[in-house]
């Protein structure tokens, strides 16, 4: 039977790892972070969001847009679908992108990304949370997942294994979504930090204005639109994932190793560039 090989393209958050111009310890480190993707290869090849980083992001595991069978689009930040002008190889058959209508109108609006699907390089397929289709032999349902708005999670099932993918997501969780990701082989789950501090941290860097750390003011919560990574871990145990790969985090938290050592245990791991697991 063959397995799912998922390959974490990008574990980073929108702006990535290193962030130009931020001297802190994670950043000088050299480790580096790209922008979310996921390549599922099943009995189909199917990728969930295509960022800023796509590019590199082929060029590094070495595949094209023509081996795809499918792409999945999660919601509409710029950090998910602006890979999208990749899409220009010749294929015979457009490539078909499925995401619910709100986030197909934004990303192919007429002065975005709307001429890739009139010169016949993809094709739109709307669908609806909670209502499965097939891409080939693998099943596929949207979910909903809360990420200070709803937004796309995906349940992929081939080969008698389920996928789950849930990132940019809050924990808050639709107990409909749950009843679907239960008992899934592999869930890749939301954690832009370890803390809510390091979650101040990064806030502090947008919107600080450059006023010391110290004296900025932040009355949010990382948890109005993403989670942290022990949040991440609990939902993995909640809805009994085989195992949970933590993804998109920002450059605030701790090195890569320091995170494994701290979080990682048999059902969890903190993901990376190029991880791939195999269900
Ligand atoms: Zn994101
Ligand atoms: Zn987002």
């Amino acid at each position: 039977m063959k397995q799912i090989k998922v390959t974490v393209l990008g574990s980073g958050c929108a702006w990535g790892t290193p962030k130009p111009g931020c001297e802190c310890r994670t950043c000088l480190s050299g480790e580096t972070r790209t922008r979310f993707g996921l390549l599922v290869d099943g009995t189909e090849k199917i990728l969930v969001d295509a960022g800023p980083d796509f590019k590199q992001q082929m060029l590094r595991e070495g595949f094209c847009t023509n081996e795809l069978d499918a792409l999945l689009l999660t919601h509409y930040h710029y950090d998910h679908i602006s890979g999208i002008g990749e899409f220009r190889s010749w294929r015979e058959t457009p490539l078909p992108v499925y995401s619910t209508q709100d986030v197909l109108n934004v990303t192919f609006h007429e002065n975005w990304y709307r001429h890739l699907v009139r010169e016949g390089f993809l094709e739109l397929k709307p669908i609806q949370r909670f209502h499965p289709f097939t891409v080939g032999g693998t099943k596929i349902t949207a979910i909903e997942v809360d990420h200070g708005f709803p937004i796309n999670g995906w349940v992929l099932e081939s080969n008698g294994k389920k996928v789950a993918v849930m990132t940019d997501s809050r924990n808050n969780y639709r107990k409909e979504s749950l009843a679907l990701v239960k008992g899934c082989n592999l869930l890749i789950a939301d954690s832009w930090v370890a803390r809510e501090e390091e979650a101040r941290k990064a806030v502090h860097e947008v919107w600080g204005k450059g006023k010391p750390l110290s004296e900025f003011e932040w009355t949010g919560s990382v948890s109005l639109s993403h989670s942290l990574l022990p949040q991440a871990k609990e939902l993995g145990e909640r809805v009994g994932a085989k195992l949970t790969v933590a993804v998109h985090l920002t450059h605030t938290v701790a090195p890569q190793k320091e995170l494994e050592e701290e979080f990682n245990s048999e059902k969890f791991l903190v993901g990376f560039d190029s991880m791939k697991i195999r269900v």
